[in-house]
């Protein structure tokens, strides 16, 4: 990933751009962690870029961003920028085209965010971020305060990183927080839970989660049952703890998934849980109760039945059995029968079922 990242840079260079890797890969790769995806920064224009690099593609969500693909990863090219104003507290008003590092840095949220490496894999150092980093602290980059009233985001980000590097606050991160956090409701929901979803899915989450306690968050991002969060949990379920799918943005997959959890967690654990709900909801509840996931799956595997049609009879036959027109009353056959055979009352064999038919509904 290094290496191709690397062949950008040095294409970049020997077209007379200056061209370094920034941001979490550089921040990642001094602390020994893995990282998914490479931002580099240039001075070349995105025209320029698109030009050089033929697959390369325009972002569709950050504005002047190109996205080149290389064995999979995804590198992003952004150019040098000024972002200027932030009059609602979320976008710059405009951004200008730089030739200067330094001051493309100096827009960047975070000391440890802002370490550059060159094509011979170089540090290039300007803001002291290597100090921070070795120091395991989260600073802003200029004040705090004036940083996240020009974006509020950067609160929730100073947070997940926090969370996720295991780093401390900066004292003067920590007073902004108070003076800016309600900001955070000019901040689209998408965003946020883009942030949220890191806090939630870090090894350390019961510290992301401790934090927004701390500094009251929860009443800004309206989880209101934050407290209530099992940290460690499954993504979804915690956001099905936090039952928040009419204010946050999901997929209809995930309100569906998140609307059972929230049912399923009504009901006791049994054999007609496991089959109505199905493993994965089950196993989403289990690791809310801090049950053992194994048990689950082997009780899940274990049952007679997973779905109606593993029955050992047809809706055509029980029509034909009773001499019957299809109706509703074949439902209620239905629940009976898989009520039956789930808790081994019955074998799910077709002469037995079809016996126990005839005795019960002729
Ligand atoms: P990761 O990719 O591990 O989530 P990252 O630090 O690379 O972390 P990105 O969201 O990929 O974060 O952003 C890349 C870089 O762009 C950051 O390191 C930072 O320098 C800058 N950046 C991102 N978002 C902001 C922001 N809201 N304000 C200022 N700078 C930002
Ligand atoms: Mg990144």
């Amino acid at each position: 990933m290094l290496d191709s990242a690397i062949k950008i840079l040095k294409k970049l260079n020997d077209n007379n751009y200056n061209a370094y890797i920034v941001g979490g890969f550089v921040r990642d790769h001094l602390l020994g962690l893995k990282s998914n995806d490479i931002d580099i920064t240039t001075n070349a224009k995105p025209k320029e870029i698109l030009k050089l690099f033929e697959d390369a593609e325009l972002s569709s969500k950050d504005y002047g961003t190109v996205t080149v693909t290389r064995n999979g990863y995804r590198f992003e090219i952004t150019t040098f920028r000024k972002e200027i104003n932030y009059k609602d507290h979320r976008h710059p008003d405009e951004i200008e085209y730089i030739d200067d590092l330094y001051e493309d840095l100096l827009r960047r949220d975070f000391t440890v965010n802002t370490i550059c490496m060159d094509k011979d894999e170089q540090i290039i150092d300007l803001l002291e971020g290597r100090k921070d980093l070795n120091k395991k602290i989260i600073k802003t980059v200029g004040e705090s305060d004036i940083r996240f009233k020009e974006d509020a985001l950067r609160i929730l980000r100073a947070i997940r990183f926090s969370t996720s590097l295991k780093f401390s606050l900066d004292k003067d991160i920590e007073k902004a927080i108070y003076n800016n956090k309600y900001l955070l409701n000019k901040i689209s929901y998408n965003r946020k839970k883009a942030e949220l979803d890191k806090i939630f899915t870090s090894n350390n989450s019961d510290k992301g989660i401790e934090l927004l306690l701390k500094y009251d968050l929860d009443k800004e991002l309206n989880l209101n049952r934050l407290s209530k969060v099992v940290p460690n949990s499954d993504l979804i379920g915690i956001w099905s703890i936090l039952d928040v799918t009419d204010i946050y943005p999901f997929t209809s997959g995930e309100k569906d998934i998140i609307k059972k959890v929230n049912k399923a967690l009504l009901e006791d654990y049994s054999s007609m849980r496991l089959y109505k709900y199905g493993l994965y909801v089950n196993s989403v509840i289990a690791d809310i109760k801090g049950l053992d996931k194994k048990k689950v799956t082997e009780d899940y595997n274990a049952l007679p039945i997973h779905t109606r049609n593993d029955l050992d009879i047809t809706s055509e036959e029980i029509m034909k059995l009773l001499n019957k027109e299809p109706g509703g009353y074949l439902t209620e056959i239905y629940n009976d029968l898989i009520e039956k055979v789930l808790y081994r009352k019955i074998e799910n064999k077709n002469n037995i079922l079809t016996n126990y038919i005839i005795t019960n509904y002729k």
